[in-house]
């Protein structure tokens, strides 16, 4: 009887022992970059070394940039120039997930299609304007891009036209069909900012919906309320349906999207409260990237989508000390943030002893378990 015992206890006690000691859930993510896929294999497989040693558990990569994939062979876009060719991300993904860790197709560029240092020497849009010129996004003094001084100039397809919103969920909808991706980490579901987009489409379109003719309207105005919310419902409306495509094409796919802080919700046209209420997204993931403003922008997200809403709070590690994020990350967790995302993978090497000896020191189960197909 006590060999019987002594057997069953090694045979199901030590698992039995494992189960009870429950793991953490908390997704641990991390933004790679497209620099760092420019590098050789060597160095990814270091990063994503590190980053398993240092108890992250998901990484979202750079897969849609610059009017650009990631990857060979798109029906839609070219593949980045400094890519060479090379289908760097199946490799990278088949790493991800021997590491046990899960990846997301971040789709950087959202709704932006293309950037170029300088637009007066240009005059290409990018592939898909330059096909589709009826559907570039136009600010309110006719202008054609988003200029940024310390970037360059960015062109964006207007994100209210049906049209935009084909072009885009085929491009997404790729990219997850031809990648073994677990997820898809959307950005820039949104207007470039409070001055697009009056191109034609969006002027006649307004006046049908709201009866008002488009213009400029003063802040604070009913005019401008009711504008700020015509735009909020164009991005809804293209991300109900991506949603609805993506899920179909791949069942179980994690849906999640980088998103602006509560106080850029109406100029960028971004209602993302909406998109986790109605289960358009699994998860959000507001870039707050203002340490300053951290404590005063969950609280308002909290109160806005209730404590159980899945949060993965992005924060900057960029020019920030490593003291400051882990700091940034005890505030997050006293939110019930269920997750953290880091921008980003090109400067993150400081951090990741500071993170593994504080508040990453004992793995976590990513909130969305790797797809098994
Ligand atoms: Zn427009």
């Amino acid at each position: 009887m006590k060999r019987i015992i002594l057997a069953f206890i090694i045979l199901f006690g030590i698992p039995l022992l494992g189960v009870a000691q429950t793991a953490t859930t908390e997704t641990r993510a991390v933004w790679v970059d497209k620099s760092d896929l420019f590098k050789e294999q060597a160095h990814l497989t270091e990063l994503l070394n590190d980053l398993h040693e240092a108890n992250f558990n998901t990484v979202y990569v750079a897969t849609y940039f610059r009017g650009y994939v990631a990857y060979p062979n798109s029906q839609h876009l070219p593949q980045y120039p400094e890519m060479k060719e090379k289908n760097i991300l199946s490799w990278l993904i088949g790493e991800t997930h021997k590491r046990g860790m899960c990846a997301e197709a971040w789709m950087e560029y959202g709704f932006y299609a293309f950037h170029t240092p300088d637009a007066s020497k240009t005059t290409s849009r990018g592939v898909l304007l330059d096909k589709f010129p009826q559907l570039t996004a136009i600010n309110q003094a006719g202008g054609l891009y988003l200029h940024r001084d310390r970037w360059g100039d960015f062109y964006s397809l207007c994100p209210s036209n049906p049209k935009s919103h084909v072009l885009l969920t085929n491009i997404f909808l790729e990219a997850i069909q031809l990648n073994p991706f677990d997820g898809i980490n959307l950005d820039r579901i949104r207007y470039p900012t409070e001055e697009f987009c009056f191109c034609s489409y969006c002027k006649e379109q307004f006046q049908k919906d709201t009866g008002l003719e488009l213009r400029p309207f003063p802040p604070e105005s009913s005019a401008r309320k009711t504008w700020d919310y015509w735009r909020k419902r164009q991005t809804e409306r293209f991300i109900a349906g991506l949603a609805k495509q993506l899920r179909s094409a791949r069942p179980g796919i994690t849906i999640t999207s980088a998103v602006v802080p509560p106080g850029e919700m109406d100029s960028k046209g971004q209602g993302w409260y909406g998109w986790l209420r109605n289960g358009y997204i699994d998860a959000a993931v507001p870039m707050l990237y203002q340490a300053g403003q951290l404590d005063a922008n969950l609280k308002t997200i909290r109160r806005a989508v209730g404590p159980h809403a899945k949060i993965i709070c992005g924060l900057n590690e960029d020019d920030v000390k490593p003291e400051s994020l882990v700091n940034q990350i005890t505030i997050a967790r006293g939110y019930q943030c269920q997750g953290i995302a880091i921008w980003y993978s090109g400067a993150i090497e400081d951090d990741l002893p500071f993170l593994s000896s504080g508040p990453f020191s004992n793995p976590a189960v990513p909130l969305f378990r790797p797809l098994t197909k």
